[in-house]
């Protein structure tokens, strides 16, 4: 993959793709700008060694053009920790010039998500050189992330090129034992990193909703807890291959309801009465889960042990990231509910590597090839 080391930029327009998906309340306001700044490394580096910067992202979900999805709250933000002004141009047909200039959301341009080669030619139109540093977009072949770079010079930015390194390492050359941490609602979309896994990590730990499709192919009452149908039969060919490797657990918190308010009550064991749904680890298995992952050389964690945004079910989470922040080898957290995690207990700048990129790093540990990466190389 080809980094900015490979570029020359002085004097260029540079066209960055920059993952600016930021969250917003419902006045427009950023709630959380942390992807603005992992951006700026790059561009940064860039202005050093005299690009002019042309960015280009995407917010939400827009169907066509639509002022709610603009990115001007986005440019301001930018402008305020660059310390320089964000032009925020109107349309392609009417882009300033200026020394950081940010092109209105892609997602705005038809032909933007169907890769279209002839606006990824209208793009390329406005700049030198074209430099990709969205990895939380990489996973998607979009005109932005990927017919793009075909038409121009171009190479991962800093964040980008980190991410790659970060995740392929674990894949590749781990730091031994290798402990893989997997919980989190949506079983059905990590089944795909458990197989990986089951492969390479030393040890795979089990938690949060994603347990429960597992505990009912084994026969035990899993009560009105989350256990996704899809998730069963993944789970039954994921326990034939385990083996010793895989390690769920073995008491549990449940509650009537997913509410803070709730019932509660301990479960020395892991089938869950009718009426009742399992909803944080219990305190036997988040200690058991913490002195693996303690005493690895590589850790990875996806997915919450629990519901974490409840109070009385937080405690198997922030158990396991008190241990992932105490682990001296390299700990990769991928996730936006686990980084939300971390965050939460206070513990964000104590791991090693905090992945931006939700989906797209679950599809680099699956192996997969990245489209927007793919391009760069
Ligand atoms: P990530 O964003 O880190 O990939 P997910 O989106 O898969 O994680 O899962 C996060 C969600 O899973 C959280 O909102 C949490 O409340 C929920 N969750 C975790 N454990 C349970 C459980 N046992 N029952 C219901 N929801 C759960
Ligand atoms: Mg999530």
């Amino acid at each position: 993959m080809r980094t900015l080391d490979d570029l020359d930029v002085a004097g260029k327009r540079v066209l960055v793709r920059v993952d600016f998906n930021v969250p917003l309340d419902d006045d427009g306001n950023i709630t959380d700008d942390a992807r603005i700044r992992a951006a700026l490394p790059t561009l940064e580096e860039l202005r050093e060694q005299g690009a002019r910067l042309l960015l280009a992202a995407h917010l939400g979900r827009p169907k066509g053009r639509d002022e709610t999805f603009s990115l001007r709250p986005v440019a301001e933000r930018l402008g305020e920790l660059l310390g320089t002004e964000v032009v925020l141009a109107p349309s392609l047909d009417d882009v300033p010039d200026g020394d950081v200039v940010m092109l209105e959301n892609v997602r705005f341009e038809p032909g933007e998500t169907e890769n279209d080669a002839e606006l990824a030619r209208r793009y390329a139109a406005l700049a030198d050189v074209y430099v990709n540093d969205a990895f939380g977009a990489a996973h998607r072949a979009h005109a932005s992330t990927e017919a793009v770079a075909h038409a121009l010079p171009s190479a991962a930015g800093r964040l980008l090129e980190r991410e790659v390194a970060t995740l392929t390492r674990i894949l590749e050359a781990p730091e031994r034992p290798l402990v893989a941490v997997v919980g989190g609602a949506k079983v059905t979309d990590k089944i795909g990193v458990l197989e990986a896994f089951l492969a390479r990590a030393d040890r795979i730990l089990v938690g949060g909703a994603m347990c429960f499709p597992f505990f009912k192919v084994q026969g035990h009452a899993v009560g009105a807890s989350l256990c996704e149908e899809e998730g069963l039969e993944p789970a039954r060919r994921v326990l034939a291959a385990g083996g010793e490797k895989l390690r769920l657990p073995s008491d549990l918190v449940a509650g009537r309801e997913f509410s803070a308010d709730t019932e509660t009550q301990p479960l020395d064991g892991i089938d869950v009465p009718d009426g009742w749904m399992g909803l944080d680890v219990g305190p036997r298995t988040a200690t058991g889960y913490a002195e693996v992952i303690r005493d690895a050389g590589t850790v990875f964690w996806n997915g919450p042990m629990g519901a974490f945004e409840l109070a009385p079910f937080a405690a198997g989470t922030r158990t396991v990231a008190e241990a992932v922040a105490e682990c001296d080898g390299i700990t990769v957290v991928g996730g936006g509910d686990s980084a939300a995690a971390i965050a939460q207990f206070g513990l964000a700048d104590r791991v090693t590597h905090l992945s931006t990129g939700g989906g797209a790093s679950l599809e680099l540990i699956e192996g997969k090839t990245l489209p927007g990466v793919e391009a760069l190389s």
